[in-house]
Order: structure tokens, then C-alpha cells, then sequence
């Protein structure tokens, strides 16, 4: 029988990266997925700025950006009448080049790495040719999963691979990132709650070699037709000579005329695929059960519109990853796996609630479509001003929301200390940086010019900052006893102790914040106990 450390069910992107990071702890991972290839048709195309942070953490943020969209592609957002028309509307997105350069010139907090457009059908190759790197990952592809049962030890689980006899596998833990139909989940008898099925739509993939480069109102990724009531949606894939388009049209072939028309210019172009998608906004009752946890779509489910999709997923699974390493290493305490959920459902529900607002934004622009809005008349002309200054609001509801991305918050886990008081809101959609406990550590530059991300070892490190002479002998002790890593690291200049405005930070694996304050005194021992989760932080 094979035996694994952590079972990983799926290999999209969210199983992808929980193997990567899993495999870079030297954690033992099998990873079944029952296709026989990966991803083929497009889904997903734009890592937002925290997964990229969080892949540069991996260190896979350049291989990522070099099979994506070319750095200095424009990124911007247009609303027109077709492809040929002048812009009714225009969102200015500084390309990957121009967010970098001002990232580059700033220190104020912010975030690490500007977003990246990659289409999901490049992103999941490259990371399975990443993860199969790892000596101590094994990939099988064309094997599914069919059942599994759970003891106080380990799971045992039934796959299937093509043309072989059943077989069990035996891990110390299962992780389903197995997607919205998930088997793991169904099998623990978790429901999905919130609103199912709440549209279908259909999305066309085509390769038409010269359009980017002769779109009379510029280049862009997104291009929404004002053509009610289907209002095709028109989206720039990695290579710059793929589209999707996504439209409620009532036949596969209807989408090949659709395109046509909102090019509204003699082109050639060959639709590659069709698929029918629905829309869901529902996030699961529970993230799992003893051993067995669930990630990414398999736990949430978005509808796209500001892609907070896989980015969720991405953020559940280096949740994830250290608790189940540090578990398997022995100094994870009880409350760190339990935390997952604590930790990461209530962001699946916000995020659901982010993406409900971000779709809202887009049906109010398109609510002020009137079948005018081509007529060269006074009325036709009120009704393309209205809607394009609508779009210049609503539709910021999708493009502007890096607070939502990066600002989430860990504020009730289990294993992060309590402060008094609510802090900054953390469904602001504006990302403001804090250290309050359980935000993301803000980026910041050191005098060396280095990111202090870039320093951040893969166990716990405590920053001792502003030339602080404070004694953290008696933290560093506790974590010894625990047999928990961690470092210290005393950062010289005021700009991060301005920006962080405290003398010590307890930053965790996945570089959330733990703890704060200018003295540890008699709480050492209480934190690190908290912190590596041996004692609820209510207590
Ligand atoms: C049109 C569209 C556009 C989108 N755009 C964005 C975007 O811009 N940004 C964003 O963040 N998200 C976007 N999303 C959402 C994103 O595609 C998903 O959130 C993402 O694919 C979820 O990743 P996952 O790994 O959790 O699940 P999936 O990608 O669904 O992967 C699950 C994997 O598990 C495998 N599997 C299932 N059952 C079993 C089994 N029993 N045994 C073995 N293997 C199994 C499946 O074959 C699959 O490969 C979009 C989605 C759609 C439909």
C-alpha cells in the first residue's frame, strides 16, 4: 500500500500550490488528479497582487510572470459599442512594468509584487512541471479518488487509476482541492451554503493572431460591448492572440457570431472551444473533518468577477501548508490545524460577499443600457453618458479592490493574539497596511534596499526593530522548549519601525502577524504557546 505524509486531491491550481509549498517544507505529499493532462480550456487569467506575493515567496514569482503576459502590456479595462469604437469608457491599470516601478519607488507599506495576467491553462502546467521537481512529491495524473475513511491515525483512500485495479493510499492527512463538485467534501456531508446556480453562461475560447495589435482604442485585458442584453465580455489571454468571450448566448455556434460582431472589423479568427459555466456564490458550512480538510473551490465558490476565485484558493492553501508541516514535525499545537478553518472561512464568506458586491457593480452599469445607446440622437447620446459614467464607478467595484485581495484579516483564529479594540476595517476595499494581529505583514524596503519579505525565513521570526534594546530572551526560550523555529531579526532605520509602529513583531510562516508590542515581560511563554498553537488565544 503506499503511504504518503498528506494526500493532495486535485491538481488545479490551489492542489498545485498547497504540494509546492508543502514539498518546500520537505513534507511527503501524493498528488492524484483523475485527468490525464492538465487544465485545457480557460478559466482564470489574472494572479492577483497577494498570490503574487505569495508565489515570490515560493519562488516561482519570475517563472510565473515570464510565461504571462509581457511585463509591459497595458492592462487597462474598456467600455465600447465594439472593438472599433471609441471608448465609452476607459479604466486606466498600470501594466506589471508600471505597478513594479511604483512599488519600486514607494515604502509605505503596500504590497510586494503588482498582479500578473496568466491564463489558468499556462499557470497549472508550469506549476505541475514545478511540483515534479520535488523529490518528495509524487504526481499521479489519471487517477481519481472514489472514497476514503478516517480513523485517529490516518486516512485511508480509494483511487482509481486508469486501466489498474482499485488501491488504497494511506496519508496522515487529506487535503480536497478537488474542486466545486468536490468528492472530498460531499463525502464529509458538508453542504455549501449560500446562492447556487444563479446564472449560466457561455465562454468561447478564440485565437485571432492580429487583433491586439489593431484595436483602434488601445490595448487593454478586459472589453466590455454595451450590447444589451448580452453584453459580451471580451478577455485578453497570456499569449495577446487568444480571447475569451463570455456571453449568455443560447447556442455554442451563436458565440462565434457574437465575437464577430463586437469585433465589428474583417479579421480572422477560429473559436478553439466553447463551455458552459455557472455562476455560484456559496462557501461551505465547515473546512473539513479531523484529518480530512477542503481548499480553494472545493470549499468557495465566486462568481469571476473580481477574480477571487483561485486567489482564495491560493490563499487557503498557504493556510494550510505550515499548519499540516508544522503538525507533522510535531510542534504544531491542537489549535493549529483546528485554525485553518477558523482562519480561512470566514475570508471564503467575505470574499463571497466581495465578489456578490463586485458582480452587483458590473449589473449596475449594464442597467442603463437602452436600445438607443447607438443612435445619434440627444437620447442616445444621455444614454451612453450615463452608462459610461456608471461603468467609471461600478465597475471599480471589480478592478479597485486590493484591500479585499490583501487586507484580510485573521482576527478571530484561534492561534493570534487578541488586542483590545476592532482595528482598521478589514473588508475595506481599499488595502490600508497594518500590523495589527492577523493581517498580512506590510511590505516594506530596507536601507539595503532589499524587501524584508525577501529575509523572512520559512518558520516564525520575531523583528526587532528601531534599534529596540527590549529583552526577548524569555520568547526565543519558549520557542526552544516547543522545539518550534524561530528567528531573530533586528531591522536597523526608521521607515519600518514608522510603518509597523511597534519595537517587536511575531510574524508567523506564512508572514501574517502574531503579536505586536514594544516589551514581552511575562507574556512570552503565553505567546508562543498561542502562536504555535498550544493554547487558544482566548484564554
Ligand atoms: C470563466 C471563469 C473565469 C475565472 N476567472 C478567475 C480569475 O480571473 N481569477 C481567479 O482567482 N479565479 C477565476 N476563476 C475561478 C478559478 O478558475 C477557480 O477558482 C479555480 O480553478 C479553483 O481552483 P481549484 O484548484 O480549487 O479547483 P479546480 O481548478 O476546479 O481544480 C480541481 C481539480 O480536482 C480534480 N478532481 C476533481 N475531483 C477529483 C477526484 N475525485 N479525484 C482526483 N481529482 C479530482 C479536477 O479534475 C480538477 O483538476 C474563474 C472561473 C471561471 C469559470
Amino acid at each position: 500500500m503506499e503511504e504518503t505524509q498528506v494526500l493532495i486531491v486535485g491538481a488545479g491550481p490551489v492542489g498545485l500550490t498547497l504540494a509546492l509549498d508543502l514539498g518546500r517544507r520537505g513534507v511527503r505529499c501524493t498528488l492524484i488528479e483523475r485527468n490525464t493532462t492538465s487544465i485545457q480550456l480557460p478559466k482564470m487569467e489574472r494572479c492577483n497582487a497577494r498570490t503574487m506575493e505569495i508565489y515570490r515567496r515560493l519562488g516561482i514569482a519570475e517563472q510565473v510572470r515570464d510565461a504571462g503576459l509581457p511585463r509591459h502590456a497595458p492592462m487597462d479595462v474598456f467600455l465600447a459599442l465594439s472593438m472599433v469604437d471609441p471608448p465609452l469608457a476607459h479604466l486606466p491599470c498600470p501594466s506589471v512594468a508600471e505597478a513594479a516601478a511604483e512599488i519600486a519607488s514607494r515604502n509605505d507599506g503596500g504590497l510586494l509584487e503588482p498582479y500578473q495576467l496568466i491564463s489558468q491553462y499556462t499557470l497549472e502546467p508550469l506549476l505541475r512541471s514545478i511540483v515534479e521537481t520535488f523529490p518528495s512529491i509524487k504526481v499521479r495524473f489519471g487517477c481519481e479518488l472514489i472514497s476514503f475513511t478516517q480513523d485517529a491515525n490516518s486516512v485511508a483512500a480509494v483511487v482509481q487509476a486508469i486501466d489498474a485495479p482499485q488501491e488504497t493510499i494511506r496519508a496522515a492527512y487529506l487535503a480536497g482541492c478537488d474542486g466545486g463538485s468536490s468528492t472530498v467534501r460531499k463525502q464529509l456531508g458538508i453542504t455549501l451554503q449560500g446562492e447556487g446556480n444563479i446564472r449560466k453562461l457561455r465562454q468561447a475560447l478564440f485565437r485571432c493572431d492580429d487583433l491586439y495589435e489593431r484595436i483602434p482604442m488601445g490595448k487593454g485585458r478586459h472589453y466590455h460591448i454595451a450590447d444589451g442584453p448580452l453584453f459580451p465580455f471580451l478577455i485578453l489571454q497570456d499569449s495577446a492572440r487568444h480571447w475569451t468571450l463570455h456571453a449568455a448566448a443560447s447556442s455554442d455556434a451563436e458565440m462565434a457570431q457574437i465575437f464577430k460582431k463586437s469585433l465589428a472589423m474583417p479579421i480572422a479568427f477560429e473559436m478553439l472551444s466553447v463551455n458552459e459555466w455557472t455562476q455560484h456564490l456559496l462557501c461551505a458550512e465547515r473546512y473539513g473533518e479531523g484529518r480530512v480538510f477542503v481548499a480553494g473551490d472545493a470549499a468557495h465558490l465566486v462568481i469571476p468577477t473580481g477574480g477571487l476565485g483561485m486567489n482564495t484558493g491560493v490563499g487557503d492553501a498557504v493556510d494550510l501548508s505550515w499548519k499540516l508541516a508544522a503538525t507533522l514535525e510535531g510542534w504544531g499545537g491542537p489549535q493549529l490545524l483546528a485554525s485553518y478553518e477558523a482562519e480561512r472561512r470566514p475570508i471564503g464568506l467575505r470574499n463571497v460577499k466581495a465578489s456578490r458586491a463586485a458582480m452587483t457593480g458590473r449589473l449596475g452599469w449594464r442597467a442603463a443600457y437602452h436600445s438607443n445607446i447607438r443612435d445619434n440622437t440627444p437620447d442616445g447620446a444621455a444614454t451612453r453618458e450615463r452608462m459610461a459614467a456608471l461603468f467609471d464607478t461600478e465597475q471599480r467595484k471589480v478592478t479597485e479592490i486590493l484591500g479585499i485581495e490583501a487586507g484580510y484579516r485573521y482576527g478571530d483564529s484561534p492561534i493570534v493574539w487578541r488586542e483590545p479594540g476592532e482595528g482598521p476595517d478589514p473588508d475595506n476595499p481599499a488595502y490600508v497596511p497594518t500590523t495589527w494581529p492577523g493581517a498580512r505583514l506590510p511590505h516594506v524596503w530596507l536601507s539595503d534596499g532589499a524587501a524584508l519579505h525577501d529575509r523572512l525565513g520559512s518558520g516564525y521570526t520575531l523583528l526587532r526593530l528601531g534599534g529596540t534594546h527590549s529583552d526577548t530572551s524569555g520568547l526565543e526560550r519558549s520557542f526552544q522548549e516547543l522545539h518550534a523555529p524561530l528567528e531573530v531579526l533586528d531591522i536597523v532605520g526608521e521607515r519600518p519601525r514608522d510603518i509597523y509602529q511597534f519595537d517587536l513583531l511575531l510574524i508567523r510562516p506564512d508572514l501574517h502577524v502574531v503579536w505586536r508590542g514594544n516589551h514581552l515581560r511575562q507574556d512570552a511563554s503565553k505567546i508562543a504557546r498561542v502562536s504555535t498553537g498550544g493554547l487558544p488565544s482566548r484564554t
